[in-house]
């Protein structure tokens, strides 16, 4: 916590709005239009699998349709997929970003076409805050006439070009979970550029409850607004959000820095079009051995590291989908380490975990 959060939360209480309703959810909203792009429309949500869940249906994702997604993810970027009864291809990254590949996009979409199977979104992911390649996935995505869900769950704060991430694709969505870089606890948003898909959103989150006095429904609707309280939680976490993008983006300056000498290890790049809140600082290890061998070191000096996400098409539930794969996200896996790089690391605490990986490859 930033320490703003408890004046809002108090607020909440003293007006009682203990709910899905009140003036923190429409507060929240605005402020994250205004911080992303005063032209687009913010619906917020009790999760980011929700939000990608509401993005799917809202383009009429259904049984039997095919969604393009990035395989180097984790799972929520995928799960709401199957909720609508559509199946999930998956699509290798490229080396740089470490995000979905243009290339492999293109082959996937043009075979899918061939089997009579046009895809009916793409799912795209700025993974560890890094953006993918925009401007290629999306001439791809105008090419083919598929629209794109931009799950960037894990970017708020980093930008393309000029254009914050949460505002690239058809359909943009955003996570506040406890581990993203701001938190309400629990809770997402939804962010489109038409006011009617909004006014959809909100409807289907409020369990497709029409406007009446009747308890009328025209639909099948889904609980997934966000309670006030939470709201006001958010309120606090964005007046910090760029002194959090700063934070990672030094922690990540100082790991390159000191660890960038050491033969074979990669980061994830940061294109010339590229601002990445450096969300998490990952890190690519020389041999796959070092993989365990470094982490199980770092435990003995009770400092958590953790794997990388492992790809969609290497999960036991999806072992029977159609994968297209260049080897990236397989390779990314294997030697792949995520370093402590929350926004209260101290220079001290990242000092001792980098002289502890020195020390790994010292011996
Ligand atoms: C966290 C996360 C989500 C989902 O967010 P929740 O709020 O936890 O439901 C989706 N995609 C990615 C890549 C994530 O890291």
């Amino acid at each position: 916590m930033s320490g703003h959060e408890r004046a809002f939360i108090n607020q909440a209480f003293e007006s009682n709005w203990i709910a899905p309703y009140g003036e923190h959810i429409d507060g929240f909203e605005l402020e994250l239009t205004t911080y992303l792009n005063p032209n687009y429309f913010v619906t917020t949500l009790n999760s980011g699998t929700s939000a990608i869940h509401l993005a799917l249906l809202l383009l009429g994702v259904t049984n039997g349709d095919e969604v393009l997604c990035q395989t180097n993810t984790f799972i929520a970027s995928v799960n709401p997929v199957t909720y609508c009864g559509a199946t999930p291809i998956f699509v290798d990254s490229e080396p740089d970003s470490w995000n979905i590949c243009p290339k492999q996009l293109e082959i996937a979409i043009s075979d899918r076409i061939k089997l009579g199977k046009a895809p009916k979104a793409i799912i795209a992911v700025h993974l560890y805050g890094m953006p993918y390649n925009v401007d290629e996935i999306n001439k791809i995505a105008e090419t083919y006439k598929i629209p794109v869900i931009e799950d960037s769950a894990e970017a708020l704060g980093s930008s393309y070009k000029t254009k914050k991430c949460g505002t690239l694709g058809t359909l943009s969505t955003l996570s506040f979970n406890g581990n993203k870089i701001i938190t309400t606890s629990a809770g997402g948003a939804l962010i489109t550029k038409d006011i009617q898909l909004k006014q959809k959103a909100v409807l289907l989150a409020n369990q497709a409850r029409e406007h009446s006095t009747e308890y009328l429904h025209n639909q099948i609707g889904y609980n997934y607004r966000m309670s006030n309280v939470l709201a006001g939680i958010g309120r606090g976490q964005l007046q910090v959000i760029q002194k959090r993008v700063e934070a990672r983006r030094a922690i990540y300056n100082i790991y390159k820095e000191e660890l960038g000498s050491i033969e074979e290890i990669e980061f994830q790049n940061e294109a010339e079009s590229s601002y990445s809140n450096r969300w998490l600082t990952c890190v690519l290890l020389p041999k796959v051995s070092d993989k365990e061998g470094l982490r199980l070191l770092l435990e003995q000096h009770n400092i958590e590291s953790k794997p990388l996400w492992k790809p969609m098409h290497q999960q036991p539930v999806f072992k029977n989908l159609k994968s297209y794969i260049n080897g990236v996200s397989d390779k990314l896996f294997s030697r792949g380490l995520c370093l402590p790089s929350g926004s209260n690391l101290t220079q001290e605490e990242q000092f001792r975990v980098i002289s502890v990986i020195k020390n790994y490859f010292s011996s």
